[in-house]
């Protein structure tokens, strides 16, 4: 046996078990909060990892085993803790943040959602003692706010366009543009969920150009139904044409075919104040649209839902579906969807959800924003933090284009990624926007109640960045 076998046999004796890490570990407060199992996991792995180095040959001190060994368990924690899904500052100034969860649900919306959480009747009509359909009230409110005859709420809008085209399609052709065929982001394709719901896609005009003629020589004894598909997250412009939504109602009217329009944002405020000109809901049913689908975590500032507004015959047809039961939404978030709809309802209440609030905030606002918060902080002489102009974007896979003007803090003269990193690493994690290599902290999308822990947590890492970036 060589000498560098035998210290690395030595090596290896010498790794401490999983209790010795344990009782080292037991005194960290970090700790408190993590469950014994995962503790036990993470150890396992941190002594597995350091018998793999020492096995492939590195040398590891015996006297720096439990140290190492320490430090891999904590480094493993740290990494599975920024898993868990806790509250984080939206500095980036984007305000439907697909990886932040989309829109900030309104106070109201949260306590409907804390007393739906034990018993509640979700499934009973409590004027009659009978069983009642899920969803009932929330239904009958998304008619007044819409418009529409009927509505019916599934998981998301995903979910919503399976359980049209299912219910209207399945084995049959649907008729869409190919200037509409869109990825949505996360890998949702519209030609795959054309396949996945069981219906043939039936593609007409070109990229950029698509005429009422061509719908109409597409339409055939297989046709089953015809769909408008919003370009959500991006923009056309130059030598394009489509029809507009009411000459295709009368072409499917005339052919005695439903019409699906899909629109995804969901808008049901006026937001051309703002200069932004989504499709409203509201008009996609007056102008004839059978159905009319959108989700509940865009532009309408709720949960996470799709909703399917439009005609009863074909929302019967829906709920009845075996698909329903898949795609059905749970009692939680129709307590909050009941509220963010309520709120819709008012132009009082309105101003009350968080998502329109963001929106409509004023540049002038945001800069008084940014000059409380620079004015809270002690920023040391290496580091310099200025208040911009900037412009933000709504963000989620909606509104393409949307630019609204504001001001932002700009950190510079500290190293980026470091800063960044360190923001997200805190207690109250802060998610800023990257850009120019330089740190921006956007205040349209910080929350009232924020605030406070905001400016702390920013002290908090500026200090840290610099002890690092000067160790
Ligand atoms: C966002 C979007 C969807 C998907 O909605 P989710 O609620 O995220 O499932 C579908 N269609 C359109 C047009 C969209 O904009």
């Amino acid at each position: 046996m060589s000498i560098a076998g035998s210290e690395n046999h030595e090596m290896l004796r010498s790794l401490p078990s999983v209790d010795e890490v344990v009782r080292q570990l037991t005194l960290s407060q970090a700790l408190q909060e993590t469950p014994r199992a995962a503790v036990i996991e993470a150890i396992r792995q941190a002594i597995d990892d350091c018998r793999q180095k020492i096995r492939e040959g590195q040398a590891v001190p015996t006297t720096q085993l439990p140290e190492l060994i320490l430090q891999r368990t904590m480094q493993l924690l740290r990494e599975r803790g920024g898993q868990r899904q806790r509250p984080v500052i939206n500095a980036t100034g984007i305000l439907l943040h697909t990886n932040l969860g989309r829109a900030p649900l309104a106070d109201h919306a949260v306590d409907r959602i804390r007393e739906s959480a034990g018993y509640t009747n979700v499934e009973l009509d409590l004027e009659n003692g009978r069983r009642s359909e899920r969803g009932a009230h929330v239904c009958d409110r998304l008619c007044l706010l819409t418009g529409a005859e009927a509505a019916v709420v599934v998981n998301n809008c995903a979910a919503a366009t399976m359980l049209a085209l299912n219910t209207l399609a399945a084995g049959r052709e649907v008729i869409v543009s190919r200037g509409q065929l869109v990825e949505i982001g996360g890998g949702y394709r519209l030609p795959e969920v054309f396949s996945a719901a069981g219906t043939i896609l039936r593609e007409v005009g070109t990229t950029n150009r698509t005429y009422l003629k061509d719908y109409q020589s597409a339409v055939s004894d297989d046709t089953a139904a015809i769909i408008r598909v919003h370009r959500s997250n991006f923009c056309q412009s130059g030598f394009v044409t489509e029809p507009a939504l009411a000459e295709l109602v009368q072409l499917a009217q005339e052919r005695s075919l439903p019409l699906i329009d899909d629109l995804g944002s969901g808008c049901v405020t006026d937001l051309s104040a703002l200069g932004i000109s989504e499709p409203m809901v509201q008009a996609s049913v007056a102008a004839g649209a059978e159905l009319t689908l959108f989700s509940g975590d865009k532009l309408l500032g709720g949960p996470q839902a799709g909703i399917i507004v439009g005609r009863s015959t074909w929302i019967q047809r829906m709920k009845r579906s075996p698909m329903m039961r898949a795609l059905r939404a749970d009692k939680l978030i129709l307590a909050a969807l009941e509220a963010t709809v309520e709120l819709h309802l008012s132009e009082q209440t309105r101003k009350k959800l968080p998502l329109l609030a963001m929106l409509f905030r004023s540049a002038e606002e945001l800069r008084r924003d940014c000059e409380g918060l620079l004015h809270g902080l002690d920023v040391p002489e290496s580091v310099s933090v200025s208040i911009e102009s900037t412009v933000c974007e709504v963000g989620g896979g909606s509104v393409p284009g949307s630019a609204l003007p504001g001001f932002a803090l700009r950190v510079s003269g500290i190293p980026c990624d470091d800063f960044s990193r360190i923001l997200r690493r805190q207690p109250v994690p802060v998610m800023a926007r990257i850009q120019q290599g330089q740190v921006w902290i956007e205040m349209r999308t910080v929350m009232d109640h924020q605030r406070a822990d905001l400016r702390h947590t920013l002290q908090e890492a500026i200090r840290q960045t610099v002890t690092k970036a000067e160790s």
